[in-house]
Formats: C-alpha cells, sequence, structure tokens
C-alpha cells in the first residue's frame, strides 16, 4: 500500500463544506492530514502529485452500474467493469443484481464480495434483487443479504408489478433502514417498446413507451413509501413528470431520493434516429422538455445523485436491430466530462454539488463510508481537470464493450488521477 501526498490542488469535499487550496496525505489507506488538520505528512516516502490548477475529490462514487457477472461475462466482469470505473475517476462501484443467476441470496451477496476482492479494481457494493429471480412474486431474503452486505435491493431492470410486494418491501426498509432502489416502468404500457412514444417514434414506425408507463410507478411507490415509511429511491429518472412527483413527495416528508444518468439529460429520443441501438435504453431517451426538467431536479436537490446505469453489451447483441437489441449504454468513462461540459459549465451546478451527486450524496443513500476526505476516512481520491479537452475514444475503454452514443464527442473536463486507499487506479494499458 503506497501513501500518497496531493499537493496545491482545489480540495472540494462537500461532506465537511470544504473548498480550498491546499494538500492532502494519505497513509496506510486512509486519509491522514488535510491542510493543516491530522497527523503530519511523511512526504519523503509517498507518492507526490501536484494538482496545481486541478479539482481534488473524495473518490466518486457510482451507485448503479452492470457489472454483468457472473452469467454474463461476455459483456463485462467485475474485472473489467471496475477497471472502466477506475479509469472514469470512481473508486465505488454498486452492481446491479440483474446477473445470472440473480443475486438473491446472502451466499450471492458474499460470492460478489470475494470475486470482487480478487479481481476488482475499484471497492464493489452490491445490491440484492427485491424478489426471488427478478421474477415479481415473492421477496427474497432482504434482512439476510442485507447483514451478508447488500447495500439496498433492486430488480432493476424491470418493475416490481405487485403493489403488495412493493408495500412489504418497503415496510422492511422502514424497520432495517435500507433503501429499496426501484426501475420505474409499467410493463403493460411499455410492452415491446423499444423507445420514447413520440413523433420520433411515429416517424420510424417504432413502438414507443410513454412518460405515463414511468409516471404510474414513480407516483404508486412513493405512495408506498409514504405508507411505510420506507426508504424509496428511483433508479434512471427520465420524465418530467416523475421529476415533479419526487419533488411533491419531498415537500411532503417522504424519505424518497432519486438518481438521474447523462444520457437521460444530454440525448433526446430524436438520438435513436441517428444512433440506433446505441440510443436504445430503458427508461428510453425522452424529450427536451424532460431533460429540462430532469437539469431543474438536480439544480433544486429533487435529483440527489448522479449515476451512470453502465450496461455493457457486445457489438454483436447490439447489431441485432432496434427491434431485438438489448437495453443500454457504457457509461463509467464518459460520466464525469458529460457533468462537466453539460451541468457545470453551463452554470446548473457548481462544482461543489456536482460532486455531492457523484460522492457524498451516494454515500448517504446507500450508508457506506466512502464520499469524504475527513481525516480518518478511507483514502479514495479523485482529480478532475476541469480544463482539459478530449475526445470520446471508445477503442480506449476498458470495458469490454463499446456501446455507446458518445463516441468522437469533444467533451471538457475529465478525470486525471484515482487514488482508491492512495494507491493509483485506472490507468489505461498505453500510460502503464
Ligand atoms: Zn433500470
Amino acid at each position: 500500500m503506497s501513501d500518497a501526498f496531493i499537493t496545491n490542488g482545489r480540495i472540494i469535499d462537500p461532506a465537511n463544506n470544504i473548498d480550498e487550496v491546499g494538500a492532502i496525505f494519505i497513509a496506510d489507506g486512509k486519509i491522514a492530514w488535510v491542510n493543516g488538520n491530522g497527523k503530519p505528512p511523511e512526504p519523503q516516502t509517498a507518492d507526490v502529485y501536484n494538482a496545481t490548477g486541478l479539482v481534488v475529490a473524495p473518490g466518486l462514487i457510482d451507485m448503479h452500474v452492470h457489472l454483468r457477472e457472473p452469467g454474463f461475462e461476455h459483456k463485462e466482469t467485475i474485472a473489467t467493469g471496475t477497471a472502466a470505473a477506475a479509469a472514469g475517476g470512481f473508486t465505488s462501484v454498486v452492481c446491479m443484481a440483474n446477473t445470472s443467476p440473480v443475486i438473491d441470496t446472502p451466499e450471492k451477496i458474499e460470492q460478489i464480495y470475494d470475486i470482487a476482492h480478487e479481481t476488482a479494481e475499484t471497492n464493489v457494493f452490491p445490491f440484492g434483487s427485491i424478489t426471488k429471480n427478478l421474477a415479481g412474486d415473492e421477496l427474497t431474503d432482504m434482512r439476510g443479504m442485507h447483514a451478508a452486505g447488500a447495500v439496498g435491493f433492486s430488480d432493476d431492470g424491470v418493475t416490481v408489478m405487485n403493489a403488495a410486494l412493493m408495500r412489504d418491501a418497503l415496510a422492511l426498509s422502514a424497520e432495517i433502514g435500507f433503501p429499496i432502489m426501484v426501475h420505474c416502468e409499467e410493463h403493460n404500457l411499455n410492452a415491446r417498446a423499444v423507445m420514447n412514444l413520440g413523433e420520433t417514434s411515429r416517424k420510424l414506425g417504432l413502438i414507443g413507451s410513454p412518460n405515463a408507463a414511468e409516471d404510474i410507478i414513480v407516483g404508486r411507490d412513493i405512495m408506498l413509501a409514504e405508507m411505510t415509511g420506507g426508504h424509496l429511491h428511483v433508479l434512471h429518472v427520465s420524465t418530467a413528470g416523475a421529476v415533479e412527483l419526487i419533488r411533491q413527495g419531498k415537500h411532503r416528508g417522504v424519505h424518497v431520493t432519486a438518481e438521474a444518468c447523462p444520457h437521460h439529460w444530454v440525448l433526446t429520443d430524436k438520438e435513436v434516429e441517428k444512433q440506433g441501438t446505441n440510443a436504445r435504453m430503458h427508461p428510453p431517451l425522452r424529450t427536451q422538455d424532460d431533460i429540462d426538467a430532469i437539469i431543474e431536479g438536480l439544480r433544486d436537490g429533487t435529483i440527489d445523485a448522479i449515476a451512470t446505469d453502465h450496461a455493457p453489451h457486445t457489438p454483436q447483441e447490439k447489431a441485432r436491430g432496434m427491434l431485438d437489441a438489448p437495453n443500454g449504454i457504457i457509461g463509467l468513462e464518459t460520466c464525469v466530462p458529460l457533468v462537466f461540459t453539460h451541468l457545470v459549465r453551463p452554470g446548473y451546478l457548481t462544482v461543489a454539488e456536482a460532486i455531492a451527486k457523484m460522492t457524498s450524496i451516494p454515500a448517504k443513500i446507500l450508508g457506506i463510508d466512502r464520499g469524504t476526505l475527513s481525516v480518518g476516512a478511507v483514502g479514495d481520491v479523485t482529480v478532475i481537470d476541469t480544463d482539459l479537452v478530449n475526445q470520446v475514444d471508445v477503442t480506449k475503454s476498458r470495458s469490454k464493450s463499446q456501446n455507446t452514443p458518445f463516441a468522437g464527442w469533444e467533451l471538457k473536463g475529465w478525470q486525471t488521477i484515482t487514488l482508491r486507499q492512495g494507491n493509483r487506479i485506472g490507468m489505461r494499458p498505453s500510460s502503464r
């Protein structure tokens, strides 16, 4: 384990309300000293990084990632997915339970931790599924999985259509304190849909899913959270209606949190015409009105966190055409520059607000001891050059898959140095 001394950076630690120029020393894997606080640094034994002109943030957390292992290792593995995460500036990722087999028992939670311990470049925190085998008809042993280290529960990819089961899951959330993360699409309204319902779907002759498919489930689940006192977390918000329902829920004091993914605040459904299956995802890309509402939600705090929904698929799978290709895009390596180019640079979020949505806020939602630069905290740090301009080069991606609509985009504001417990991670093969 290396010690690390990061000098002259703009230290931004939203959890402690710190935004000041200075230095950080990491010793024995922990933050040992921040600008005069803590045990004095011993830079002679440390890796020294000059961060002049750069932002020094807590290690970023992506609370919505599909690592695909076990079962879909042709798309991604815990090793390759976390390598992509590290290259994208993330030191911690939360992996979804829709693997094969589904992560639906305490033993399977332990297996994820075991594989991650052997192969992962970043910290990995697993979600367990809400229902057995994601079938939507019987709750899992959430109590046992939580004890085994599950940081939350999700049937992501599908919606739990049975409201009574969701009530029971949220009641257990209220009792134990973990979050229930929901993918919100009314299955009967989005059956066979491959994109958003609107002008473009009509033009292309494709079946579309209406905003109402998402809004109905978001509304239902907020009511169930209100009824039970459970913690509801709405995954990948895509509609203006969902933003407003979450806003109203928060005003009423419901324990509801939410996240939004870059593609949902950067791209509209028109992208389907240009990019085909690399613009196919669930929930789908929507309209400019929805983008405007999501950005307003990010600004006013209705949407708490930014996550990627990194969803790797092979070129062969994405080549099946709009009707048969799987949903989703990779996102770990383009999140930071999309945040800085599309949210920070236009003035929607300050640098500190953007960083909070990828560090302290997801840590709080998940109840994990990450996302801060407090003395004594785990020494995970991400350094960002907010002026660095680069093109997205998918051929250099460390993911196994390359399904992204952002290939070739020129973006400004990139992660440069990522440290996990003081050790450098995320280097691309060419820079090794
Ligand atoms: Zn989902």
